[in-house]
């Protein structure tokens, strides 16, 4: 798709500075501003691509894939030689951990994938590959297909990391990926207290999931070319790293970076001690929690608000508010 068509496409940006904490009810779950594309999207459960591959348990483990990787110096004679394995179908494993050479796979089209996949020798590349059919947020060392959810999986510290597969043809402007994480227990349960001493608070072990999904438009594809942020970056162009799935899929990196950066708060309270301290351990972890909280929800300005940004790419339209720091 051409950027003009982009640029008609999107009069509505998706990412929002007006996000929820809410603390209050049911349960605590803070997440991405729910506007309305947001929640016709999740309710666009059935038409969730069905992944490529047979739904058998598998785990990618042994790959340098990631974050860390990408803050490599170019070397222009290295990436000439890396270009020219890409084009041959001859990359390995290790070459998953070049933007330029993971730049271009995630910004082909799926069926220049399909093409790629069945004719790559390299296992781990197959996987890799097949794997952006499905997910736009490529797949990270550590992660596995879990068979039951069809989700791409990974355990950071006490956090469950799922990646949903791809929808299409959802109610989203254009494209767009939104996380949302969810505590349990929710609060800090309740306790009883003898003699000014905390007792019967049960051993508070809190899981945290996060869920990142990518939503496109119907009529849109992967391989469209970003029209802001990820993917129009000075080294995001030198990579050819240019599209909506790199785009879309660099926040789904941007999250899972920021759980392995940031552990969810441990609530440190427990039977035995002095109420006052205990109350004065709860209040810390409270506001460690919703810290973390305000902090994930602007990870996706992260991928937004470089390059090009969201704010430039709308600049002089009508109700646009700039979002960008
Ligand atoms: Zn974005």
């Amino acid at each position: 798709m051409s950027y003009a068509a982009l640029a008609r496409k999107a009069p509505v940006v998706s990412t929002s500075p007006a996000r929820t904490v809410s603390l209050a009810t049911g349960g605590l779950r803070i997440g991405e501003a729910s506007d309305t594309y947001e929640q016709e999207a999740d309710r666009a459960a059935g038409e969730v691509v069905t992944a490529a591959y047979p739904r058998h348990q598998w785990s990618f483990s042994s790959v340098p894939v990631g974050q860390a990787w990408l803050q490599r110096q170019p070397d222009p004679k290295l990436d000439a030689a890396a270009q020219k394995r890409l084009d041959t179908f001859t990359i390995d494993a290790k070459d998953l951990s070049n933007p330029l050479v993971t730049g271009q796979l995630r910004s082909m089209s799926n069926s220049n994938l399909v093409d790629y996949k069945n004719k790559v020798k390299d296992g781990d590349v197959k996987r890799f590959v097949e794997t952006l059919l499905t997910f736009s947020t490529p797949l990270q060392t550590g992660a596995g297909l879990d068979p039951l959810s069809g989700n791409l999986t990974m355990q950071i510290g006490n956090v469950n990391v799922a990646v949903k597969p791809d929808v299409r043809g959802a109610r989203v402007k254009t494209a767009d990926t939104n996380a949302t994480f969810a505590a349990n227990p929710p609060r800090i349960p309740g306790y009883d207290t003898k003699d000014g001493v905390v007792v019967n608070f049960p051993d508070v072990k809190t899981t945290v999931t996060v869920e990142i999904v990518t939503s496109y438009e119907t009529g849109v594809s992967p391989e469209a070319t970003s029209g802001y942020g990820r993917g129009t970056t000075a080294d995001d162009l030198r990579n050819k790293a240019t599209s909506l799935r790199f785009h879309e899929g660099s926040h789904g990196e941007d999250f899972i970076d920021f759980v392995r950066k940031n552990p969810y708060p441990t609530f440190g309270g427990k039977s035995g001690m002095k109420v006052a301290d205990f109350e004065k351990e709860k209040t810390a972890y409270n506001k460690a929690v919703s810290d973390w909280g305000k902090a994930f929800n602007k990870v996706k300005l992260q991928g937004d608000c470089v390059g090009k940004t969201v704010d430039e790419y709308h600049k002089g339209e009508k109700g646009y508010k700039n979002i960008c720091p």
